[in-house]
């Protein structure tokens, strides 16, 4: 090896779910939503003028930031906003946790979290879930570097009830806890309100799941001053101009479309709990999800052999092939028609399985 070459930062990159080109694919393994962003995005696109690409965006995302200080009635010195919560997690994991202590989260997540942690050397513990797939909630309250919880979590779709949230965020001040709600629209209740009491919150959103917007990679932290101003410090000794030009503006679109926002979430959650009988109908079990996705276990055809026929029949699932997971599948919801689909294919295969 060349001495260059030893000198590589050596990581082991996270993996993101395929995203297969071609027609007539149903593609249900990356939790995006199967219906279109807001109309008024539609507009505004319509209405883009390119000229404004010669320009830089506005490093501050001023018009996304006042839309979402509006829509959660904070001040715009709460609002960190980044390309996708993908950039605004890792931007807060190399800000808050730099103490040398190990930092937890649960051992069955985000499977982002440890790399994160791998690449800015932060050590870390990750306390099991229990027999249910839910988080224990005794387990945070000890001596660390951080807490971070996806809630509801990945990818078993359980929620953590707030009052729980509170209580770890209560008993670790002198830690940042950042909470990851990512799905929150889809069923939890958000912590967003307790960062009014507590400046060592962060609760991180997205732009990718419930507004439909996973291609233009909007995501946003919400927490106290301090918190905020220490993370634009890192943003800006890194790379000033996250969003691009379209994504501000799109992203301020978005967020002021209340209704249509309920009514897509709202046909999500009911394909979501018919989908919970139907599975159940075919012999599978599964987490009570408050997600836009399922999380599922056959009672005898093993978790690989569904993936398999699922993609030979041009439907994505994701499929972890780590332990404890390697017998789930993890299914976004999609469309009626494209969960109908799913169901057929599933009720003609499986009984020749097994
Ligand atoms: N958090 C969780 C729990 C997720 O599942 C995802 C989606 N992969 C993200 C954060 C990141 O989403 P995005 O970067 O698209 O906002």
């Amino acid at each position: 090896m060349k001495t260059w070459e030893t000198y590589i930062r050596k990581v082991v990159p996270y993996v993101p779910g395929e995203q297969p080109q071609g027609e007539h694919i149903i593609k249900l393994n990356t939790n995006e939503n199967p219906y279109p962003p807001a109309p008024g995005v539609q507009k505004a696109l319509r209405e883009m003028n390119p000229e404004q690409f010669r320009k830089y965006p506005d490093p501050s995302a001023g018009l996304l930031v006042k839309a979402l200080a509006d829509h959660f009635q904070v001040s715009e010195k709460n609002i960190f906003v980044g390309v996708g919560s993908d950039d605004v997690l890792g931007m807060a994991f190399l800000t808050f946790f730099n103490s040398g202590k190990p930092i937890l989260f649960p051992d069955i997540t985000y499977s982002f979290y440890p790399v994160w942690a791998d690449l800015f050397g932060i050590p870390y513990e990750t306390p099991e879930l229990d027999g249910t797939f839910s988080i224990r909630h005794e387990d945070y309250k000890r001596d660390s570097g951080g807490i971070v919880l996806a809630n509801p979590n990945a990818p078993t779709g359980m929620y953590l009830p707030l009052g729980q949230v509170e209580d770890i965020v209560r008993w670790n001040q002198d830690v940042v806890v950042i909470v990851d709600e990512a799905y929150v629209d889809f069923g939890g209740q958000s912590a967003v309100r307790l960062t009014e009491n507590y400046e060592n919150l962060l609760v991180v959103q997205t732009f990718s799941k419930s507004r439909s917007m996973a291609g233009m990679r909007i995501g946003y932290g919400i927490g106290s001053e301090k918190l905020i101003k220490a993370l634009m410090d890192v943003k800006y000794s890194y790379n000033s101009y996250t969003l691009n030009y379209p994504s501000i503006v799109l992203g301020a679109e978005a967020v002021k479309d209340d209704i249509y926002f309920r009514e897509t979430v709202d046909k999500i959650v009911r394909t979501r709990e018919q989908a919970k009988e139907r599975f159940a109908q075919m012999g599978f079990s599964c987490t009570d999800s408050q997600t836009n996705f399922l999380f599922i276990t056959h009672e005898r055809v093993p978790a690989k052999d569904i993936f398999r026929i699922l993609k030979q029949e041009k439907i994505y699932v994701r499929y972890f092939a780590v332990p404890k997971l390697d017998n789930y599948l993890r299914v976004s919801i999609g469309t009626d028609e494209e969960m109908e689909e799913l169901y057929r294919i599933l009720e003609k295969r499986l009984p020749q399985m097994g």
